[in-house]
C-alpha cells in the first residue's frame, strides 16, 4: 500500500492544485501515494447541512461543530487505520523537517482542515488530533497549510525524488540552511560563479559548500546553531 492522504475539508475542489503538478502530482499519477478528499458538510446538519455554529461565551466569527468533524473524520478511518491523526491550526507544533520525515516513514495522514475561527476543542481532544502550524501566521483556513506538509512528506517518499542524494544536502537536513547555487553562464551582468566551484577540486568544492551553509545559517537563522532544549 503506498502512502495514502485523507483530507478533510469544506473545499475538496481545491484539491490537487499544486500537488498534482511536477515531482509530487507525478508520484501521484505512478501511485507512489495516494490522495483522498472528504467533504465535512456532507456530515453538516439539517437542510442546510450546517457545519459550524456562534461561540460559546460569545465573540466574532463561527466555530466548526464537534459533532461533524467527529462524524466526518469517523466515516474517514476505519477501525484497523493506523495513520496519524492531524489538524492545520497556528496553535500547532511549526512544521519542521523532522515532523515531515516522520509523517513519511508512516503509511499516510489523515488531516482536518479548519475554517471559520477554527475548531471545538472537544473533539480535537476526543479523536486525539495531533496539531500542526505551517508558521506564525494565520491562513483563511488549512488547506494551504496541509498542502504544504503533504508536499514536504510525499517528496521525502522512496522514489518521489530522481537522485536519491539530492535530499540530504538540503538546507535543515544537517541543521543548517544550503550553501548557494550557480549554474552556467559562467559570467553573468559581471558576476562570476566563484572560482573554486569551477576548480573540478572536490575537496576544496566540498569545503567551501560547508562554510558557505555555517555562514549563511549564522547570518540568517543563528537559531538554528543553538543547542535544541534537551541537547545542550
Ligand atoms: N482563530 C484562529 C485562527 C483560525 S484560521 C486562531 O487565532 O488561532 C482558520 C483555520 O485556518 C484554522 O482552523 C486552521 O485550520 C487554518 N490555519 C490558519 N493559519 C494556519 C497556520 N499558520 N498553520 C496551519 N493552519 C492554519
Amino acid at each position: 500500500m503506498s502512502w495514502h492522504a485523507s483530507v478533510l475539508t469544506l473545499f475538496p475542489e481545491i484539491f490537487p492544485g499544486p500537488l498534482g503538478a511536477s515531482l509530487v502530482g507525478d508520484a501521484l499519477q505512478r501511485g507512489l501515494w495516494s490522495l483522498e478528499t472528504r467533504q465535512i458538510r456532507d456530515h453538516g446538519l439539517g437542510r442546510h447541512r450546517s457545519v459550524d455554529d456562534t461561540p460559546a461565551g460569545g465573540g466574532p466569527g463561527m466555530v466548526m461543530r464537534a459533532d461533524v468533524v467527529a462524524a466526518a473524520l469517523d466515516a474517514a478511518i476505519p477501525g484497523d487505520d493506523a495513520r496519524p491523526r492531524l489538524l492545520m491550526s497556528p496553535r500547532g507544533a511549526p512544521l519542521t523537517q523532522k515532523i515531515a520525515r516522520e509523517l513519511a516513514a508512516t503509511p499516510g495522514i489523515v488531516v482536518v482542515c479548519g475554517r471559520f475561527e477554527g475548531v471545538d476543542e472537544r473533539v480535537i481532544e476526543a479523536r486525539g488530533l495531533r496539531e500542526v502550524s505551517i508558521g506564525d501566521f494565520i491562513l483563511a483556513g488549512g488547506e494551504v497549510a496541509a498542502m504544504a506538509l503533504i508536499e514536504a512528506c510525499v517528496r521525502l517518499l522512496p522514489g518521489v525524488m530522481g537522485k536519491q542524494a539530492s535530499g540530504e544536502e538540503e538546507s535543515f537536513e544537517n541543521g543548517l540552511l544550503e550553501y548557494p547555487h550557480y549554474t552556467r553562464p559562467r559570467d553573468w551582468e559581471g558576476r562570476a560563479i566563484p572560482d573554486v566551484l569551477t576548480s573540478g577540486d572536490h575537496g576544496r568544492i566540498a569545503a567551501w559548500r560547508r562554510a558557505e551553509a555555517r555562514r549563511l545559517t549564522r547570518e540568517r537563522r543563528p537559531d538554528l546553531l543553538k543547542p535544541k532544549r534537551g541537547e545542550e
